[in-house]
Parts: C-alpha cells; sequence; structure tokens
C-alpha cells in the first residue's frame, strides 16, 4: 500500500491550494508553517472555502467537505508534520535562500524514498535542491493560480532525478485531478511563462509602437485567442490550418521587434491606460481577482 499522507510546508496562498487539491482526492494532509499561528489561519481558511465550494456544488473529489476535513491537520512542528508522508510539496516565500534551507532540514527528517516537491515558479531546481544530498527524489511541481480551477501542474526534474519519480509525482497529480505535463529538462520560465511572456512581449510592443490600445490588445486574447486557448493548444491550431502553410506566420514572426524593457515613458503610458480600465488600488484589484477566479471557476465546470 502506498502511503497516504502528503506535507505541506508554507500555508500561504499556493499551500493552501494544495492541501485542498490533494484533500479532494482522499490523502491526508498536513501543513507546516514556521509563522507561529499560520498553519492553523490556515486551516480555518480551508474549512471555510470547502464548505463553500460544496454549496456551490464546486467541491472536488468523492468525499464531502467534512470528510475531506478530517484529514486535514497542521503541526507547529516540522519533524512532526513530516512524520509518515511519502510526499512533501513546498510552498514557502519564492526566495533561493529559503527553499534550499527547507530542503535542507526536511532532507534530514524525512527517510530516503520520500519524495521532495516544489511549487517555485521561477528558481530552477538545480539552485532549489542545490543543498539536497540525495536529488534522485526531488522534483518542482509548478501550480497555477488558482489550481483548485486551473488544473495544470509543471513537473520539471533536476538533472538527477529518477524517471520513477517524475511518474510517481504524474500519478498523484493526475489522482487528485490535476493536469500534469512534464517537462523533459529544466528550462528558465518553465513552459508556461515562456509561453506566457512571448505574448505578454507583442501585446505590448503592439501597445508601445501605438498600433492598438490596452483595452483592445487585452480583448484579442479574452475575445480571440483565449477562447479558442481554453481547448485547443497552438500546435494542434497550427495542424488544423495546416492548408494554408507557415509561410505567412514566419514573414511576421521576422518583423518582431527587440524584448521591451517595460520601464520608462511606454511603461508610463501603458499603466495609465490599463489604471483607467482597472484601477491599480487594492480594493479594485482584488475585486477583479475575486472576478477572474468567478470565471474560472466557471469555465472548469464548463470543461468539465
Ligand atoms: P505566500 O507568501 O502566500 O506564502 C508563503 C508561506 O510560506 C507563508 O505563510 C510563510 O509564513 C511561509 N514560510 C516562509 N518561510 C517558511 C519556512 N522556512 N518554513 C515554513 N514556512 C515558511 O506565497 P505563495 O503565493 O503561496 O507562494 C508560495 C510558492 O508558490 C512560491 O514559490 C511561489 O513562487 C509559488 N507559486 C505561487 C503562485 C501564485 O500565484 N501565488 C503560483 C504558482 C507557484
Amino acid at each position: 500500500e502506498k502511503g497516504n499522507i502528503i506535507t505541506v510546508v508554507g500555508s500561504g496562498l499556493i499551500g493552501r491550494s494544495w492541501a485542498m487539491v490533494f484533500l479532494s482526492g482522499g490523502h491526508q494532509v498536513k501543513i507546516y508553517d514556521n509563522k507561529p499561528g499560520q498553519a492553523s489561519e490556515a486551516i480555518a481558511e480551508i474549512r471555510k472555502q470547502l464548505e463553500e465550494l460544496e454549496h456551490a456544488g464546486m467541491l472536488r473529489g468523492n468525499l464531502s467537505s467534512a470528510e475531506q476535513l478530517s484529514l486535514l491537520s497542521s503541526r507547529e512542528d516540522l519533524q512532526q508534520a513530516l512524520e509518515g508522508a511519502f510526499f512533501v510539496q513546498e510552498c514557502v516565500f519564492e526566495e533561493l535562500e529559503a527553499k534550499q534551507s527547507v530542503f535542507h532540514e526536511v532532507e534530514s527528517l524525512v527517510s530516503d524514498g520520500v519524495i521532495l516537491s516544489s511549487s517555485t515558479s521561477c528558481l530552477m531546481p538545480s539552485n532549489v535542491f542545490a543543498r539536497v544530498q540525495n536529488r534522485t527524489r526531488c522534483i518542482v511541481s509548478h501550480p497555477v493560480n488558482p489550481p483548485y480551477y486551473v488544473r495544470l501542474v509543471e513537473l520539471v526534474p533536476h538533472p538527477e532525478t529518477l524517471p520513477a519519480v517524475m511518474d510517481a509525482a504524474f500519478s498523484l497529480m493526475t489522482d487528485a485531478g490535476q493536469v500534469p505535463v512534464r517537462l523533459r529538462k529544466e528550462i528558465d520560465g518553465f513552459a508556461l511563462n515562456r509561453v506566457q511572456y512571448a505574448i505578454i512581449a507583442e501585446s505590448w510592443r503592439l501597445v508601445q509602437d501605438g498600433v492598438i490600445s490596452v483595452k483592445d490588445i487585452d480583448l484579442v486574447m479574452s475575445e480571440g485567442l483565449g477562447m479558442r486557448y481554453a481547448f485547443i493548444g497552438p500546435i494542434e491550431t497550427m495542424h488544423l490550418n495546416a492548408p494554408q502553410g507557415n509561410e505567412g506566420m514566419k514573414r511576421v514572426l521576422d518583423t518582431f521587434g527587440p524584448v521591451p524593457n517595460f520601464s520608462g515613458e511606454p511603461a508610463a503610458r501603458i499603466t495609465k491606460e490599463i489604471c483607467a480600465l482597472v484601477p491599480g488600488d487594492q480594493q479594485h484589484l482584488a475585486a477583479r481577482r475575486e472576478r477572474r477566479d468567478q470565471l474560472l471557476m466557471g469555465l472548469a465546470k464548463l470543461k468539465k
């Protein structure tokens, strides 16, 4: 029998989300956070969210919210939090030093077969796990916010990671209802952010060069490409369009400008334009994030 306990280290936004995903998969989840009281706060927040999701008919998995909550606990002590775990998901601040020392300490407290997984968005596995002795069991499992509705997880190996560890993480994520993808080797930005940055760069250039407004380039994505990309990726898109050939695409790509530096006068102008649409104060931003998550919930329902 495979182990069933997963330890989540760091209980901010992403730690809480991972806990909810793993609970929906029927795992026992133990949360640890080095800020006193933070883990029990996380539990209260997760309780509230699971009950709301159940009420909205959006709870994931086969268990009720009460059953899922009975699988959740927190420890104020890292060693106790790690006891019995087969998988550790690290979700601490995005700082190399913090992650390196967390994994160094975690490794000293778990046996050799335990998988060490990091949520890092932007750090390379070879750096994150530099202070771990046995790096064959290390992996990055990069979620997308909010993971409860956006199910992609990028699995990125350390150069020494065993295929069996990639496979185990892949099964764990799949069983918990996520959609894992495998990178065959580490690369800065992984796959999702590299594609995202390409889109942002060209959108920025088009606005900066006066070709289109901020409002309209965002509509190009939300009412155009995004409609398709929720279901069909870029390579299948090409495949479906095949008879048109790729000459036009190559010609246009040759006209792309250099990487923008996202600063100075153009940045001030673009910021002013977006703030006229979505004011940049915390209250407006929080409301827009809430709206985004509600819309993603609807899309997740539709995709199911
Ligand atoms: P956060 O600031 O909300 O939470 C971090 C938590 O880690 C805090 O509760 C903090 O007390 C705790 N912590 C810090 N150092 C610790 C330590 N040494 N031991 C135990 N706990 C510690 O951050 P977040 O947004 O949840 O991000 C966590 C990780 O997930 C980051 O690596 C981030 O890049 C990644 N990530 C974030 C997003 C996102 O959209 N927020 C998306 C994908 C991946």
